[in-house]
């Protein structure tokens, strides 16, 4: 890979190495963009094959987080950050106060939060280093574990599409085959049971499927036959590019909205799925509830104002349908084109992070902490 060709081709403003040969730290910064405020990325911990996956990986990732933060309306960029290693035997308090103390040293550029192979126990080490960190323990004054408010904001995403398929979106008249039941699948089911949705729920392990059968009346469905269930939505929370040349002739659904990062093998997938006529909410667009849950923490963490926030996802997909609908694009295409031009836009006159009067104070220095454009 020519890497600046990569990084200037991608739009990447800065990459960084991390070594610390004591606590055996490898670790890749990758920030994408800061046009709309400090990078924000997760910490994803990952036993790599070879260094070029995860440098892909960084640079892929953190230019969809650039995306992600812009559609979402936030004042922040994309970043991400990759420790190399297996998160079962690799990781140590010591590794991770590494990753404090470097992220740390990024300052105002970067902040991390929790990811694949690391949680929220992994932020409070990260804390002890360093106050660029988000998601830590409510203890701490951190807004903890992102899945519920990931699977509210869905929901509201869902309600969107329903609303530009149906014109209504009550969930309580249709029916929903969610793919995954993990952190974001199990809330999302209990949310689309509570209006009386029928729900179909299938997931590689077994053991979390039972207590959705048992508590929420949901109906299991062999894994691989969620994509042939006969429901209005289907609701990808599992893993990526599940929306792929196999999958879009089978699926009998009218829409395709779920928590999961990258359903879309390709984009021409998702042109595919809509010339079958299936309506399909961006993921990034969909899924950012847990980004704006974790944001809120910058200026003080509230759980009402993160709901608030989430609450904002219902008006970002319907804006991004309407727009895909009267332009005659893809939604993944009409997602791009809100996010491209808010990064060109707002990012033309914006100020660098300013103090509010009394607010945002930082955790522990006093420090004003960055804003976001939504308070
Ligand atoms: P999780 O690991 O808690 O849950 C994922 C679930 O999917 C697990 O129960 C797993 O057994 C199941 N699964 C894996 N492969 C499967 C398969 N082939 N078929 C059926 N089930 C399968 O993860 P999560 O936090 O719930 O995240 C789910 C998805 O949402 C991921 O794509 C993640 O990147 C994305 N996401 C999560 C958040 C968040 O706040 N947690 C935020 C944004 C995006």
């Amino acid at each position: 890979m020519n890497l600046f060709d990569t990084m200037a081709e991608l739009g990447h403003e800065q990459l960084v190495h991390f070594q610390h040969r004591d606590s055996g730290l490898r670790c890749l910064v990758a920030l994408h963009s800061t046009a709309l405020g400090p990078a924000i990325g997760g910490l994803r911990m990952w036993p790599y094959a070879t260094e070029a996956d995860a440098l892909r990986d960084a640079l892929r990732q953190s230019r969809a987080m650039t995306y992600k933060a812009a559609v979402a309306g936030l004042d922040l960029g994309g970043g991400k950050a990759i420790l190399i290693g297996n998160p079962e035997t690799d990781k140590s308090e010591a590794l991770l106060r590494a990753v404090g103390r470097f992220v740390g040293g990024l300052s105002e550029r970067f902040i991390v939060m929790e990811d694949v192979g690391t949680n929220v126990d992994d932020m409070d080490v990260i804390y002890r280093e360093t106050d660029r960190v988000v998601g830590v323990h409510p203890v701490h004054g951190g807004s903890g574990d992102p899945s519920p408010f990931t699977a509210l904001g869905t929901a509201f995403g869902i309600r969107a599409c329903l609303e530009r398929r149906f014109g209504q979106g009550d969930f309580g008249r249709h029916s929903f085959a969610v793919q995954g039941v993990g952190g974001v699948g199990y809330h999302l089911v209990k949310l689309l049971r509570a209006e009386g949705a029928k729900v179909f729920v299938t997931d590689i392990n077994q053991e979390r499927v039972e207590p959705l059968v048992d508590e929420f009346r949901a109906e299991a469905v062999p894994m691989h036959q969620i994509y042939d269930v006969d429901a209005t939505v289907f609701a990808p929370c599992a893993m990526g590019g599940i929306i792929n040349e196999d999958t879009v002739p089978r699926l009998r659904c009218k829409i395709v909205a779920g928590g999961a990062n990258n359903q879309l093998e390709s984009n021409e997938c998702g042109t595919q799925l809509e010339s079958r006529g299936i309506l399909s909410a961006p993921d990034y667009a969909i899924n950012s509830g847990g980004l704006m849950n974790a944001a809120v923490e910058l200026q003080g963490y509230s759980v009402e104002r993160a709901r608030r926030m989430v609450e904002r996802i219902h008006g970002i997909v319907a804006r991004i349908l309407e727009i895909g609908a009267r332009d005659h694009i893809a939604s993944w295409q009409a997602a791009e084109r809100v996010a491209e031009e808010r990064l060109r836009t707002v990012a033309a006159i914006r100020q660098p992070y300013r103090a509010r009067g009394g607010r945002g104070e930082d955790r522990y220095s006093g420090r004003p902490r960055p804003t976001l454009l939504t308070d």
